[in-house]
């Protein structure tokens, strides 16, 4: 059984949840259903695949730690130069270190070796390597999951949920 998308009552995704939680949401009246996907709980109750709680729920911001593993993650394990996947990807900084180049979300992005030498100690520019996109702060630790969830065919009723999925 997949995963459940809980929108808040303003519609931004909350969280995901198990089915059954779900169920018992809808059941006590706390969750409206969105999207189910055809399968039946049992008679005349679909399989909830996006509810929406009725009551808008506060959620405190959560930092994502800078850390190689997120970096490669928010970059889809892609090399944000030439856009190669199947290799060992390092972690390039766009402003070089050398040139005062911060450890930020905005100043490193995942690279293949290749095009880690080939860009040196230089600026994208400088290098004529354009950045395939702009490498941002991710917007939440949820975004990330969800992400990671709508990768493939999987879960197609959450897309129009998920900004910039
Ligand atoms: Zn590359």
């Amino acid at each position: 059984m997949g995963k459940v998308l809980v929108l808040n009552a303003s519609y931004e995704p909350l969280n995901l949840t198990s089915w059954r939680r779900a169920v018992v949401l809808l059941l006590k009246g706390k969750a409206e259903q969105l999207e189910h996907n055809g399968k039946l709980v049992y008679t005349q109750f679909p399989l909830p695949t996006v509810i929406r709680l009725r009551h808008y729920v506060r959620v405190p911001y959560k930092e994502i730690p800078l850390t190689r593993r997120n970096i490669l993650e928010r970059d889809n394990n892609m090399c944000q130069y030439c856009g190669t996947r199947n290799e060992q990807l390092t972690l390039d900084h766009v402003l070089p270190r050398s040139r005062g180049g911060p450890e930020t979300w905005e100043n490193i992005v995942a690279a293949c070796v290749r095009c880690n030498v080939r860009k040196g100690s230089r600026t994208p520019r400088e290098a004529n390597m354009p950045l395939n996109r702009h490498p941002r702060r991710p917007h939440s630790s949820l975004h990330f999951e969800l992400t990671r969830h709508l990768q493939g065919d999987r879960n197609q009723e959450w897309k129009k949920y998920v900004i910039g999925a």
